[in-house]
């Protein structure tokens, strides 16, 4: 199955210039979907995972059940004001200006294995502000894995203390 067939490319969205890459039409495909979800695994299964952590909002439906098949517990990283305990704030700069991420204070503990997920790597801005989170908490970043990686917008060389890995590319 060629997983990159169930993606499509929405131009202009969010804004002029930037060429979406919508996954819900790989998710709504039966197939599709468990094709992807057991070629993450397969990427992931011999690590020691004890954590899942999973990038609002697109990084929660491949992260939730990366860590239900690894027997992990899983760990949203939201959007500032959305989760309700104690966080810990990470800003990171975008393209124009800044924007922050949060993670409950007590979702880690020193001693976690976690595994970095979301559904696409980017400029790397954002997986590097929730390794930051991450290991504020204590935890050790095991691998950081996604679905799509835009390889020309070379977002690993933020993340060059991680292992990376992605399933479908473009160049
Ligand atoms: P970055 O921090 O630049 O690596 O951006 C990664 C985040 O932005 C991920 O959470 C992606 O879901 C989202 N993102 C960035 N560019 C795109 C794109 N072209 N298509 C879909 N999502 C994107």
């Amino acid at each position: 199955m060629h997983l990159a067939d169930f993606i499509r490319n929405v131009p202009d969205f969010p804004k002029k210039g930037i060429i979406f890459k919508d996954i819900t039409t790989l998710l709504k495909h039966p197939e599709a979907f468990q094709a992807t979800a057991q070629a993450l695994f397969e990427q992931v299964r011999h690590l020691p995972i004890t954590k899942v952590v999973g990038i609002e909002s697109r990084g929660f439906i491949f992260g939730a059940v990366l860590a239900e098949k690894l027997r992990a517990g899983f760990v949203p990283i939201r959007k500032p004001n959305k989760l309700p305990a104690a966080v810990y704030s990470q800003s990171y700069t975008l393209e124009y200006g800044q924007d922050a991420i949060q993670m409950h204070q007590d979702a880690i503990q020193p001693g976690d294995y976690v595994l970095l997920h979301d559904d696409l790597l980017a400029t790397g801005g954002t997986a590097k502000a929730a390794c930051q989170l991450i290991e504020q908490a204590g935890g050790k970043v095991v691998l950081i894995s996604f679905v799509i990686e835009l390889v020309f917008l070379n977002g690993r060389k933020e993340l060059t203390d991680y292992p990376v890995q992605s399933l479908i590319t473009y160049s």
